[in-house]
């Protein structure tokens, strides 16, 4: 049985206990999110399951959708995003136990044993939004396509970057040079 989704959850516990929640969740609800997006109605549907693996982890898995809507940085209209994202969270209570984490999770350090469910969903959408939002070529308004060659990175600032890259690796050679000098 899916239990519904409450506003705080207690992760270790319902780890302990196996449980599996559905619900939606208001992006309203979400200040932090809502600052890159252009609407602000619409729910994100979420799913989150609680186990402990074998060797003791307690673990979160969560799968959400949701439409969201950004703006084009090309046209700058709205372009409406679909998210499908799925996380998988091991609850750990100190940053020393990141190290034993397999590679399938992420950590959730937990500071408390109340997790509010709409921040840890803003933050795995937060994680899902794209630097740069933009429509794909023949869906966007703007008719300049001038950077849709190279994925937005013209050659020659490609180039530039190159350039001070190596210029920085050389630094702290010229500078032993330097002292090597006196
Ligand atoms: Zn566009």
């Amino acid at each position: 049985m899916k239990d519904r989704l409450p506003e705080h959850i207690e992760p270790l516990r319902l780890a302990r206990s196996q449980r599996l929640m559905q619900g939606r969740l208001p992006l309203s609800r979400m200040p932090r999110l809502a600052e890159s997006l252009e609407d602000v109605t619409g729910d994100i549907d979420v799913e989150l399951e609680f186990d402990v693996d074998s060797s003791g982890i307690a673990w979160m898995k969560g799968h959400l959708s949701c439409s969201l809507s950004l703006c084009c940085q090309r046209c700058m209209q709205t372009l409406s995003m679909p998210v499908d994202t799925t996380f998988k969270l091991a609850m750990i209570e100190s940053e020393a136990e990141i190290e034993r984490l397999g590679e399938e999770y992420e950590p959730l350090l937990l500071n408390d044993d109340l997790v509010s469910v709409a921040e840890l969903v803003e933050d795995e959408l937060l994680l899902s939004l794209p630097i740069v939002p933009k429509h794909e070529t023949e869906d966007c308004n703007s008719t300049d396509f001038s950077d849709s060659h190279n994925e937005s990175v013209p050659q020659s600032e490609k180039l530039t970057e190159t350039h001070s890259e190596s210029k920085q690796k050389k630094n702290p050679f010229a500078v032993l040079a330097d002292l090597k000098r006196k």
